[in-house]
């Protein structure tokens, strides 16, 4: 088998690669363990609106809701409300992530590429270590397909990189351990993605509740693996449910668990060689959420492809125009909230309900670093020392 480009997973970040590289004129191929496309789920799925201006998804059966917005809930359960707008990566839409992620290998398909299912990557094809495609073995045949490019979208627990010399282990500080159940019997009026802060709630991370449809929502809970123990995850969203009126007499209709890495990005080319999404580390460091990454950076991916198959140079230097592209659309925004993300950390459970005290009334429309400031002022000055390293990087990063 000899293909231009062999994608090592289906998901969002491996569908839109293999897209857009078949778009530019590339002989593709996906190649995907799991026996469905997006099956299992394994994911909020909250999107951003973002994903409306890149055009990549046809119809609307992928959405089961429109968000209006975003509620934040402080240890002391005061809330912030921020429009869809303000409200970062998770919120816009809620998703029915299968069907979102066969609506983009559809897409894949019908710019040209190929897929084969129940196909698992186990190693990459070298001669004299040059990458020359991968090993593959489906069911109990074992194979090999040469390619010129080799795309890791192999998700969280990325072998690719490895494979290919690029590090991409994941710290326990830089994972955060997930479960989610979705609930039916959940009263689901107010088309808002609700967010839970706290170091008893959630340690690390944060509780939500994405609405699914009138009495069906996401409700699942995120913590970082370096303050948790095996299987806390599940305790802590069990304790979250009982412990909430409007969700304790939900029953689950799916039950899932998993991992987000909430790293900095790592380096993204070799020779012969690409990641994408996940495998790239490309996931808010804040809050886990990676789609919209994976669609963007996809699409920089597959462009970047087609571009060097025209010229037939697959080196370093010509993939890494991939890597330029993607930092200047989002690697510094990842940066930054890496370093947020580690500021937050620090943060009790005081400083949080002291913020969103301050933050409760304040209009988000006129969100600027000074205006926040002057609102955390009036209410509780104390904070101004805590949030000095926030500041700092806020307006080093001019944003
Ligand atoms: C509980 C949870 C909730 C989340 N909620 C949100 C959210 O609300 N919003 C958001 O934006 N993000 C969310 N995320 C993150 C989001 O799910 C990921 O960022 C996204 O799925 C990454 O897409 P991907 O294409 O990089 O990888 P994946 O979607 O993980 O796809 C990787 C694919 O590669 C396949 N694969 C792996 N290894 C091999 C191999 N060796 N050979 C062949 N195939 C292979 C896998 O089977 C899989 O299909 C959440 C994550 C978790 C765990």
């Amino acid at each position: 088998m000899k293909y231009d480009v062999v994608v090592v997973g289906s998901g969002p970040a491996g569908s839109v690669t293999a897209r857009f590289a078949a778009e530019s004129g590339a002989k593709v191929l996906i190649i995907e363990r799991r026996q469905e496309v997006g099956v299992p789920v394994l994911c909020g799925e909250g999107v951003s609106r973002k994903i409306d201006e890149w055009n990549m998804l046809e119809g609307k059966r992928w959405i089961a809701g429109s968000m209006d917005g975003a509620r934040i809930y402080s240890p002391d359960g005061t809330m912030v409300k921020l429009s869809a707008d303000m409200a970062g990566n998770e919120t816009g839409y809620v998703v029915y992530r299968d069907i979102f992620d066969q609506e983009l290998a559809r897409q894949a398909v019908k710019a040209g590429a190929k897929i084969m299912m129940n196909t698992t990557s186990t190693d990459l094809l070298k001669d004299n270590d040059k990458i020359k495609g991968v090993r593959a073995k489906q069911f109990d045949e074992e194979f090999e397909i040469e390619a010129d490019i080799v795309v890791g979208a192999d998700g969280v627990e990325s072998k690719v990189g490895q494979w290919g010399g690029i590090e991409t282990r994941l710290e326990p500080k830089d994972l955060e351990t997930c479960a989610q159940y979705t609930l039916t019997n959940v009263e689901c009026k107010d088309a808002y993605c609700d967010f839970y802060l706290g170091k008893e709630i959630a340690p690390g991370g944060y509780a939500w509740v994405f609405p699914k449809g009138k009495d069906v929502a996401n409700v699942g809970i995120g913590v970082l693996a370096s303050l948790s123990e095996s299987g806390m995850a599940k305790k802590l969203l069990d304790k979250f449910i009982a412990n909430n009126p409007r969700l304790k007499n939900g029953e689950p209709i799916r039950f899932l668990a998993g991992a987000a890495p909430v790293a900095s990005p790592v380096e993204t080319v070799r020779d012969n060689l690409l990641l994408v999404g996940d495998a790239a580390r490309h996931v808010d460091p804040i809050t886990g959420g990676g789609l919209t990454c994976c669609l963007e950076g996809g699409k920089i991916a597959g462009e970047t492809i087609g571009m060097a198959i025209e010229i037939q140079q697959f080196d370093q230097e010509t993939l890494s125009v991939y890597e330029k592209n993607w930092k200047e659309a989002f690697g510094k925004k990842l940066k930054r909230n890496y370093l947020v993300k580690e500021i937050l950390l620090d943060f009790d459970d005081k400083t949080f309900n002291m913020l969103a005290d301050s933050l409760k009334d304040y209009k988000f429309e006129e969100l600027s670093t000074l205006s926040l400031i002057k609102a955390l002022v009036l209410k509780h000055p104390t904070l101004l020392m805590k949030l000095r390293p926030l500041v700092k990087i806020s307006s080093e990063t001019k944003e």
